[in-house]
């Protein structure tokens, strides 16, 4: 309870990714260091490593690289693909995009298919893709569009794409571990995350799991690689104990170490089931001050809420008030979306007492700069989800 409330008044961060971290996972970090090629490294990774095939839903090999999320991206784009590959990227955001872009610039000849930001692909828009555009080596999407707040349905996708043979290569970068994601039961064949979101983990390493027929692509990929070398990092890997070809985030292993125990200890549904609440409860609180959720609610995600900023109500300003004066700290837009939404993270380690404090501050903000609320709507509309 002390932690809880301790992470509340310190600083009450909601942006999506990085994500609060457990007491004991901060506790993790701070220990002496150790030798990244003994025993007690080896061991803690490969428990890491198995943990994470759990949260992946897989039996494939896990690579752990040091690097952001976007090393990810480029890890798969490059080991699977080779230059003149035709490549379909179905983007509903910005980190679609970004994936696409990333293809782009190793030579892959990459076809965009996108749909209206906020919304999510469809079974038909996918397989009407796959017919008009022949020749597809991999189909790239993003399953958590953490600019938007809209959640593609993977399974439907997976289905969609499974038919034309092409291969399904996944950024599950802010959805591993808040969102459902059966890498093997769905047929996908390559997922990649980071440490810095659901996984209730500091930034700093990447993790991307490979399916046997993505394990064929890499064989004959010819797109140039080095540090990201699928081939150089599952040579480090064994049951007993696993190393990377070069020097490792310790403390952020070490870290993740705890925080994946945590994850499986809740166990898989219980955690997709509190962030669907979280969810719930945020979409509820912020449409009870009269806000509008920017996704359509077919797609809405329950790893974050992206809400419109109302008419005349300057974002920055409601940021940075909230920042400086509620010591609440929500994500803003991107891209073409700055100045116009406001994001509100519930992944990872988010309690809903901080979820109910930043609305409760929201509507306080919201009310001084102009935009006319019902005093402890917001609160009351979360709370009776939470309740529920
Ligand atoms: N993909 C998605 C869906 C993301 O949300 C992010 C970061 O927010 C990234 C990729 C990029 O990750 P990073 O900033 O860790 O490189």
């Amino acid at each position: 309870m002390e932690g809880k409330e301790q992470t509340v008044r310190e600083i009450n961060l909601l942006i999506p990714g990085p994500t609060p971290l457990p007491p004991e996972v901060r506790a993790a970090m701070a220990r002496p260091m150790i030798d990244h090629r003994g025993p007690e490294f080896g061991q803690t990774l490969a428990a890491v490593l198995a943990g994470l095939q759990q949260i992946f839903q897989t039996t494939a090999p896990v690579l752990p690289f040091a690097a952001s999320g976007t090393g990810g991206t480029e890890a798969a784009i490059v080991n699977v693909c080779s230059p003149g590959d035709r490549v379909l990227a179905l983007t509903c955001g910005l980190f679609g995009e970004r994936f696409a872009a990333v293809a782009r610039a190793f030579g892959a000849e990459v076809i965009e298919e996108s749909v209206e930001w906020g919304r999510g692909f469809d079974a038909a828009t996918v397989e009407e893709a796959l017919r008009r555009h022949r020749g597809i080596k991999a189909v790239l999407v993003t399953h958590n569009e953490t600019s938007t707040g809209a959640a593609n349905h993977l399974q439907e996708v997976a289905d969609a794409v499974r038919p034309s043979g092409a291969l399904l290569l996944v950024d599950a970068v802010s959805s591993l571990g808040a969102l459902d994601l059966r890498m093997d039961a769905w047929g996908i064949d390559l997922v990649y995350t980071a440490s810095q979101k659901a996984l209730m983990g500091p930034p700093g390493a990447a993790f991307v799991a490979v399916g046997p027929r993505a394990w064929e692509a890499v064989s004959s990929s010819t797109m140039p690689k080095s540090y990201f070398s699928f081939a150089r990092a599952r040579e480090h890997l064994t049951h007993e104990a696993a190393y990377t070809p070069f020097t490792p985030a310790i403390p952020v292993v070490r870290a993740l170490a705890v925080s994946v125990g945590m994850i499986l200890r809740e166990g898989l549904p219980a955690r997709f089931a509190h962030h669907a609440r979280l969810g719930r409860a945020t979409r509820a609180g912020v449409e009870a001050l009269g806000l509008r959720v920017l996704p359509d609610p077919a797609w809405a995600s329950d790893a974050l809420t992206a809400v419109r900023v109302p008419d005349g109500i300057d974002a920055g300003l409601l940021l940075r008030t909230l920042r400086v004066e509620h010591n609440v700290v929500l994500g803003g837009g991107m891209g073409p979306l700055a100045g116009k939404i406001l994001r509100i993270s519930h992944m990872g380690y988010v309690q809903e007492e901080q979820i109910l404090a930043a609305l409760g501050s929201l509507e306080q903000v919201l009310d001084r700069l102009g935009h006319r609320v019902t005093r402890g709507a917001a609160v009351e509309g979360a709370a009776a989800v939470l309740g529920g």
